[in-house]
């Protein structure tokens, strides 16, 4: 079984750092049970806003176009497909950054406590 991100006890869901549906967090760490969830839920609505924001754009700025507005901006800005999946990826690693703070914060205050 997986061990429990935080206290290393063994928890019975894999991945083991999701917490919906394992009652090891729940009753355990209810602090990262309600935060995970809850950054779970902003960043679907990050998304979501972000993938409607640029659906909306492309019915008046064509994608195929977007690249050549941002090249009459930015001369040297690389093309628009390898600007996406470099937004993409520099999200992911905000991301785990954010994850990896917040679940090394959880760590030492279940550490301090017990
Ligand atoms: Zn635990």
């Amino acid at each position: 079984m997986p061990p429990c991100v935080i206290c290393k006890e063994p928890v019975s869901r894999w991945p083991s750092f999701w917490p919906s549906g394992e009652p090891h967090y729940k009753l355990v760490h209810p602090d990262y049970f309600k935060w995970f969830r809850r950054f779970f839920i902003v960043l679907l609505i990050f998304d979501a806003v972000l993938i409607a924001t640029l659906g909306i754009l492309n019915l008046f700025v064509p994608v195929a176009d977007i690249g050549n507005v941002l090249a009459r901006f930015v001369p040297d800005s690389p093309p628009y497909h390898i600007l996406t999946l470099i937004l993409t990826f520099a999200e992911l690693v905000i991301v785990i950054i954010i994850y990896q703070v917040k679940l090394y914060r959880f760590k030492l205050e279940w550490r301090e406590n017990h």
